[in-house]
């Protein structure tokens, strides 16, 4: 046998080589072996048809909790993610520096998801509900960040800091636990992911003041104090900046940063995000979130093509994880991460996070999930799989 696996007939679409047409995608030991339009069946230890269905690279969410029985929002990984076609998810900040070992041990290196994580500067993390993790500045400490992140370089991406007043960050501590971040990243060379919502500033044109290229901004479309538009629903002129010099405009949806209004003015206004993440965690996995799919599908209501829209669930959070030659991609040689979709038509409600509802016609459903050319048949796994072995 040549190859492992063999996907047969799919309509690939991979933004990052700018194919879209139907094309076979082989596996062997773990990695893309091969494209074309002929790759023999009988060649493929295990077949899998995927006519009439879409296949694409394995989605990158860049924005989960994960750190389930730990972090009060935490989530169980695999069930969410892998179950549900994403085969790379970035913990944003459930960890700090206290309990980072931890989440190694018995999250990341445990789980079928290839987790990553980006380092809450909080060291205490997100383990409580009760007080915020940057109410006591003590928390936010540069030199223990510093240590864990050297100690965890092929896990750890980024550093995280929240900002929003009141609930995470005191007065006292005001908008200083974003220096401190800003400080532990530029020590390890890393970018930071910065969630501004109602953070103790006059506008986001401070935080993005800090922000350089390669950062990333989450919850990009909230509806709270701190957006991207103005007083008069314009886009900020600092938002049209920080694009131009590379910062990451990232969704992030989660409960309460996903609002079709401000989604709906950006993108008229010609921004886009560059990255669609979920933010998936115990207070909107069973709804308005639910999964991924189901937030690429809202940008497709928005408009977006498929092309576009997958493109920011796999080259570009590639990019931004600086992950471009192993995930986010098909091309040859690459990790063997990748989903067929059906792509439905219907009628399908879409719930932003203040309860507003849309209706998409388009929504994509996973069907089978690979995860290093290996088939995922969690617990939890898929149903539809069409498998057959040849002889
Ligand atoms: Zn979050």
């Amino acid at each position: 046998m040549t190859y492992d696996l063999l996907l047969k007939g799919g309509m690939l679409i991979d933004p990052a080589q700018l194919i879209h047409s139907v094309q076979d995608v082989a596996f062997v030991d773990g990695r893309v072996a091969g494209l074309g339009t002929d790759l023999a069946p009988t060649q493929a230890a295990e077949v899998i048809d995927c006519t009439g269905r879409i296949v694409t690279p394995g989605m990158i969410d860049l924005h989960v909790h994960v750190f389930w029985g730990v972090s009060y929002l935490g989530i169980e990984a695999d069930p969410n993610c892998i179950a549900k076609g994403v085969t790379t998810a970035v913990d944003a900040g459930s960890a700090g520096a206290d309990a980072f070992p931890g989440f190694r041990r018995y999250v990341i290196d445990v789980s079928e998801t290839r987790l990553l994580a980006l380092l809450n500067i909080a060291s205490q993390g997100m383990l409580t509900a009760g007080m915020g993790e940057l109410f006591d500045l003590r928390y936010a400490s540069v030199p223990r960040a510093v240590a864990m992140i050297e100690k965890h370089r092929d896990v750890i991406m980024g550093v995280k800091v929240r900002l929003t007043k009141d609930t995470i960050v005191s007065e006292a501590s005001g908008l200083r636990p974003l220096y401190l971040a800003r400080e532990a990243a530029d020590t390890v060379g890393l970018p930071i992911m910065v969630h501004p919502p109602a953070a103790w500033c006059d506008s986001l044109d401070e935080i993005l003041g800090v922000m350089r290229s390669g950062d990333i901004l989450t919850h990009c479309f909230h509806g709270m104090d701190c957006g991207i538009l103005d007083a008069e629903g314009k886009v900020r002129r600092a938002v049209y900046d920080a694009i131009e010099r590379g910062v990451i405009f990232d969704v992030g949806h989660g409960a309460g940063s996903f609002k079709w209004d401000v989604a709906e003015r950006a993108l008229k206004q010609g921004v886009q995000p560059q990255t669609i993440s979920s933010d998936l965690h115990v207070f909107n996995v069973n709804g308005p979130v639910y999964d991924l799919a189901t937030t690429v599908s809202k940008f497709l209501s928005l408009g977006l093509s498929l092309d576009e829209a997958l493109r920011k669930v796999t080259a570009t959070p590639a990019e931004a994880l600086r992950m471009s030659d192993q995930i986010g991609t098909l091309k040859v040689g690459a990790w063997g991460d990748a989903v067929v979709f059906e792509l439905r038509d219907g009628s399908f409600e879409l719930q932003d996070s203040d309860g507003q509802v849309r209706v998409g016609t388009q929504k994509l459903a996973p069907m089978t999930v690979i995860r290093a050319g290996k088939i995922y048949r969690g617990q939890q796994g898929l149903k539809g799989h069409h498998i057959h072995s040849p002889h």
